[in-house]
C-alpha cells in the first residue's frame, strides 16, 4: 500500500498550475488537517507564514511543479519545527551520569524512566534507578516491580517524605559504585502546583542533574505549550519524550513542547512494556501529524524493494481513501518483502494497530496466515468486499479453502475494517493536502 500511497501523491502532484489563491487553500486545509491533531493555534498560523514566504510563486521557473513545491514546504517547515537544532543527549561512558525524569503526575515519567533504563542498559551502560516519589503512595512499588522486570537495579525507601534525602542518597551510592546512568523518576502531582516545582528545583539543586528530561502524555494538545514552559522556567529541561503515542494521539502537543523547552524529542512511548519505546524520528513524526504514514520512508525503502504496483484503478479508488480485500492482500504481500515488519508497520497507516506486538517471527507468521486466508476468496470477495454478504456459509468455505478457522477469517475482516478505516481517514487529508482547490 505504501507504493500507493507514493503514486497518488505523484498523480495528484503532476497537476495543474497552482496560483496564489489556490496557495492559500492549500495552507487552510493543511492548517485544518494540523489543528485536527492538536498543534497549538498560533504556531499553525507561524507554520502557514512560514510557507507563504517562502514559496514565492510567481518568482518560480515556468515548469516547476507547484504543488509539490508546496507539499515539501510544509513538511520542511514542519520538521523545523520539531528540531531545534541540539543534538540528543548522550551519557558519557566511564562517568556517573545523572539524568532526572519530571513531568505531572500519569504522564508516564515512571514507565518511561524504567524504558529507558532498559533502553540504555542494553546498550551497556551500567543503570541504576532511583524513586524521588515520595508523594504518591506506592510509588517506589511501582518502580520496584517495573525495574525488577528489567533487571535494572533500584533505589527508594517506604515512609520516607523527603524526596531531596531519598534522591542525594540513592545517586550518591549509585555514584559510589561506579554506575554510569543514574535515573530519578520524580513526583508528579495532578496539577501544575507550587510544591511541585518548588520540589523539584530543590531536586535539581541538591543533585545538579547532567540531564533533565520531561516526559508529556503525547494527547494532551492544547495544554501542551503552558506545561512544558512551567517545567522550563524551574528546570533546565533538555529532552523531551513525549508518550502513550500508541493511542489515537497523532501528538500536535509535540510542537509545544519544543518551543516551550527548546529541547529536542528524544522518544516516544508507544505502550505499557519495557520494549515499547521508539527513538524519535522527525520526517516519520511529520508523516503522522498530516496523517500520511512516512511517506519519505516509504519511499527509499521502496525503492529497494520489487513489489507489485497498483494499476491506474486502483490507484484512483484509493486516492480517495476507499480500499478492497484485494488492496489489503497485495499491502500484505508488499509488506513481507520490504523488511522487518515493526518497522513497515510505523510507517503505513493502519498497520502498526493490527500487527501483533510479539517477536519479529510471530508477526511474520501471523501475516503470511491472513495472505493464505485471502488466497481462498473468490474474485467477487476480494474486488467487492464491502457489498458481499459476509455470512456463515461463506466463511466457512473460506476457512475449509484455507485450511484455517472461522475465527481467524472473522479476524481477516475486522482487519480490513481498521484498515479501510485508517485510509479513508488518510485519503481526506490527502485531499486537504493535495487538492486545495476541491475544498474537504
Ligand atoms: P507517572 O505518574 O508520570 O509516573 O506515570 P506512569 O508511568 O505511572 O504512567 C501512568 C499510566 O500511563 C500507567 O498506567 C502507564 O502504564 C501508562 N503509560 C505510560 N506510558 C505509556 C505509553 O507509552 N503507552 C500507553 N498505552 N500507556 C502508557
Ligand atoms: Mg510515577
Amino acid at each position: 500500500l505504501g507504493t500507493k500511497i507514493v503514486k497518488a501523491l505523484q498523480s495528484l502532484t503532476n497537476q495543474v498550475v497552482v496560483d496564489e489563491t489556490a496557495l492559500e487553500a492549500a495552507l487552510k486545509e493543511v492548517a485544518r488537517a494540523l489543528l485536527e491533531a492538536d498543534v497549538n493555534v498560533k504556531q499553525v498560523s507561524e507554520l502557514r507564514q512560514r510557507v507563504k514566504n517562502r514559496v514565492r510563486l510567481a518568482e518560480l521557473p515556468p515548469g516547476t511543479n507547484r504543488r509539490r513545491l508546496i507539499h515539501k514546504t510544509v513538511f520542511e517547515e514542519l520538521c523545523r519545527m520539531l528540531d531545534p537544532g541540539i543534538p540528543p543527549y548522550r551519557p558519557q561512558r566511564g562517568q556517573s551520569n545523572v539524568i532526572m525524569f519530571v513531568g505531572l503526575q500519569g504522564n508516564g515519567k515512571t514507565t518511561s524512566c524504567v524504558k529507558v533504563a532498559y533502553f540504555y542498559k542494553r546498550k551497556g551502560y551500567r543503570t541504576g534507578l532511583v524513586c524521588a516519589d515520595t508523594f504518591r503512595a506506592g510509588a517506589f512499588d511501582q518502580l520496584r516491580q517495573n525495574a525488577t522486570r528489567a533487571r535494572v537495579p533500584f533505589y527508594g525507601r517506604y515512609g520516607e517524605t523527603d524526596a531531596v534525602k531519598v534522591a542525594s542518597e540513592g545517586v550518591e551510592r549509585f555514584r559510589r559504585e561506579g554506575f554510569e546512568v543514574i535515573l530519578v523518576d520524580t513526583s508528579g502531582r495532578h496539577k501544575q502546583e507550587a510544591a511541585l516545582f518548588a520540589e523539584m528545583e530543590q531536586l535539581d539543586r541538591a543533585l545538579t542533574p547532567d540531564h533533565v528530561i520531561f516526559v508529556m502524555d503525547g494527547s494532551i494538545g492544547q495544554a501542551a505549550y503552558d506545561q512544558a514552559r512551567a517545567f522550563q522556567q524551574r528546570v533546565r529541561v533538555g529532552s523531551v519524550i513525549l508518550t502513550k503515542m500508541d493511542g489515537h494521539a497523532r501528538g500536535g502537543g509535540a510542537l509545544s513542547a519544543v518551543a516551550a523547552t527548546h529541547s529536542p524529542i528524544v522518544f516516544l512511548g508507544t505502550g505499557e512494556h519495557l520494549d515499547d519505546l521508539e527513538e524519535f524520528q522527525v520526517q516519520s513524526f511529520v508523516g503522522r501529524l498530516l496523517g500520511m504514514g512516512d511517506v519519505r520512508g516509504l519511499v527509499s525503502t521502496i525503492a529497494e524493494a520489487d513489489l507489485e504496483n497498483p494499476d491506474e484503478e486502483q490507484m484512483n479508488r484509493i486516492s480517495q481513501g476507499i480500499l478492497t480485500l484485494r488492496d489489503m492482500q497485495m499491502q500484505y504481500s508488499n509488506v513481507l518483502r520490504l523488511g522487518p515488519l515493526s518497522k513497515v508497520a510505523s510507517m503505513m497507516p493502519g498497520m502498526a494497530e493490527i500487527l501483533p506486538k510479539g517477536s519479529e517471527k510471530d508477526a511474520q507468521t501471523r501475516v503470511r496466515n491472513m495472505l493464505v486466508i485471502l488466497d481462498s476468496m473468490n474474485r467477487e470477495e476480494l474486488d467487492e468486499s464491502t457489498s458481499v454478504r459476509w455470512d456463515d456459509s461463506r466463511k466457512r468455505r473460506i476457512a475449509r479453502g484455507s485450511g484455517r478457522s472461522v475465527q481467524e477469517v472473522d479476524e481477516v475482516l475486522t482487519q480490513y475494517k481498521l484498515i479501510s478505516k485508517a485510509w479513508s481517514r488518510i485519503g481526506k487529508n490527502m485531499k486537504h493536502l493535495m487538492q486545495p482547490g476541491h475544498g474537504g
